[in-house]
């Protein structure tokens, strides 16, 4: 999937389910949702994935937290919790080469990773 892709949301040039923007991130729903809650939390400058983050992305890193539990909140899943969660590379799934926290909640998500 092209890196662009959720640059494309963050500029509006794409239709997405927007549900908080600002000036350092942008959050979204998942297209493929997995849980009755799933929206990503990006930030607006393109990072390709953890492994590129820099001292400098600290600050708009931390910030992706503070929105997830905004928008918990909001979705009103705070009390019944849910999970975050930052895929990394090939062995980590990742499929969008823009670094994206999803926000799982909404039902009992079962164990943190499968059993192989
Ligand atoms: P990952 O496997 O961590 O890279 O997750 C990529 C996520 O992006 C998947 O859950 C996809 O369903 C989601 N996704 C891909 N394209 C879009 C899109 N246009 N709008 C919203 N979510 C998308």
């Amino acid at each position: 999937m092209s890196d662009e892709l959720f640059l494309k949301i963050v500029n509006r040039e794409i239709p997405a389910d927007i549900v908080f923007q600002d000036d350092r991130v942008t959050a979204f729903r998942d297209i493929n949702p997995q849980a009755p809650t799933h929206i990503l939390i990006i930030p607006n400058k393109l990072i390709p994935s953890v492994n590129e983050v820099s001292e400098e992305d600290e600050a708009v890193l931390g910030h992706l937290l503070v929105v997830a539990r905004n928008i918990a909140r909001q979705e009103g899943i705070a009390e019944s919790g849910y999970r975050l969660l930052i895929n990394c590379g090939d062995h980590g799934g990742q499929e969008v080469y823009h670094l994206h926290m999803h926000l799982f909640g909404g039902r009992p998500l079962g164990r943190m990773i499968e059993r192989v």
